[in-house]
């Protein structure tokens, strides 16, 4: 991984080297041309002042005097001709009427002995008519533009040295800070599989970024949890079940033993007890498939879908009115504001209906109601009764598997279901109750879904 990635830095910081020389290369032929263009353009105005000198009546020295004189200034080195191609004037001439002060500043801008080489000729014309020639050929300035070029150039290949020598350390650097940082989260996440594999589903590994390393964190804490709670659930369920059949059971055996011994002379009556620990007994299985349903449901796709949530809790009420009128109480269910819900509604149905069957079993006489309302991105739905109440002592002991209050017909899952239920859909459920007064159980869900 870190090889890998400093190879990709090494080949873009290459890349980026090479657009680097070329643009290099640019930029000096630019300067060069620059430099040529600069020349010419010098070499014209002389022509033409050069050409300026020339009158009728013939040339005007002193003028020509003066042009050569700004030329070799400029670095070049003159000669005049006439159309007959005789020498008017040269650079050489000129110089040697200069005052000496003259000659000593030329002599601090040009280096007279550069002038070296092949003149090149340029017609002179005045009206269309060819009045001589001038010779051209260059001499060096001192500090002139030719080592002004040369600075310029150095400085070109010093740039390209200190930008191969940043762009490389910088590729080093930057390779090993992300390969770090980039292996860090991956060589964490190996550690937490590693551990796994041993059996310690409890490893989570962090997962605050929103990269696709987050996203894997995340689904392996998701797979960790699922792994987590399925085997808490194997473990509660096997210990839970083999204490739940223990009585039953039991109790089944004396009855049988008692008939058998002629202890019980009443066998129907022995039966009939047989009977109703064959009905715990299925209550029990079923119960117990319930719980396991609601438990897995969190592994299983989300069934999610848009509900109107007034509707739905008037359909599930209308199931248990039967049941609640046999005891002559009443559901006051007033259907209020519209309410648009994303909800997964079988979960939902379950919810209600255990929390409604557990409200019409404590209640004597009196009513039960059922609200519901919003707040910021939650909905509540709440069942309030006026039946016998929850000791505070016992609020936190309702929700737990197989906990039955005293004088409870059930199997102690309701609730439990309940809130495996409400976990599962990411909300929460609150009790407030007074032994005597009533109790009101609240469920608090997310309005858009988990
Ligand atoms: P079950 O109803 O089978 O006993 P639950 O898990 O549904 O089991 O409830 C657990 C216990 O909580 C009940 O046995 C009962 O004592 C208490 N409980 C539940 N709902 C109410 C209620 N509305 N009023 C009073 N007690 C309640």
């Amino acid at each position: 991984m870190r090889t890998k990635l400093f190879l990709a830095f090494l080949a873009v910081i290459i890349v980026a080297l090479i657009s680097n020389f070329i643009y290099e290369n640019f930029v000096t032929e630019d300067f060069e041309n620059y430099v040529d263009g600069a020349k010419e353009d010098k070499l014209y105005w002389i022509l033409a002042s050069v050409e300026g000198s020339y009158a009728a009546e013939g040339w005007d020295r002193q003028s020509l005097h003066d042009t050569v004189h700004w030329a070799m200034m400029l670095g070049f080195d003159l000669k005049i001709t006439d159309s007959e191609e005789r020498e008017i004037i040269n650079s050489r001439a000129v110089e040697e009427h200069l005052t000496p002060s003259m000659k000593r500043r030329m002599e601090g801008i040009i280096d007279r002995s550069s002038a070296q080489g092949e003149f090149e000729s340029y017609p002179l014309y005045q009206e269309g008519k060819e009045i001589g020639a001038m010779l051209v050929r260059q001499m060096k300035r001192k500090g002139s533009i030719d080592e002004k070029e040369n600075i310029f150039k150095e400085r070109g290949r010093e740039f390209l040295i200190i930008s191969f020598l940043i762009a490389g350390g910088g590729a080093v650097l930057l390779s090993v800070f992300f390969a770090l940082f980039l292996s860090n989260p991956l060589n964490k996440m190996k550690r937490a599989v590693e551990s796994m594999a041993k059996g310690d589903f409890s490893v989570r590994v962090p997962a605050g970024s929103k990269d696709e390393i987050g996203r894997l964190s995340e689904s392996f804490n998701f797979m960790a949890e699922a792994l987590e709670r399925e085997e808490a659930l194997r473990k509660h369920l096997t210990s839970n079940i083999a204490h739940e059949l223990r009585t039953p059971l039991a109790v089944m055996k004396a009855n049988v033993e008692g008939m058998i011994d002629g202890v019980v002379t009443d066998t129907r009556e022995g039966i009939e007890h047989i009977a109703i620990e064959v009905d715990k007994l299925i209550r029990l299985v079923e119960g117990i498939e319930d719980i396991t349903k609601a438990e897995a449901s969190f592994f299983s796709r989300k069934n999610y879908s848009e509900a109107e949530l007034s509707g739905l809790l008037s359909s599930f009420s209308a199931t248990l009115m039967p049941l609640a009128s046999e005891k002559g109480l009443s559901i006051d269910y007033a259907a209020g504001r519209p309410l648009h819900v994303f909800t997964d509604i079988y979960k939902l149905e379950t919810i209600v209906q255990n929390i409604l069957s557990n409200a019409i079993k404590n209640t004597e006489k009196g009513s039960i109601s059922i609200q519901y309302g919003e707040e910021k991105n939650l909905f509540y739905i709440e069942i309030k009764d006026t039946g016998i109440g929850i000791p505070d002592d016992k609020k936190q002991l309702i929700f737990k598997r197989f906990y039955r209050g005293e004088g409870s017909q059930g199997i102690g899952l309701g609730l439990a279901i309940v809130k495996e239920l409400v976990d599962v859909m990411g909300g929460s459920i609150e009790v407030k109750s007074s032994p005597g007064d009533g109790s009101a159980f609240r469920v608090w869900l997310p309005k858009h879904g988990r």
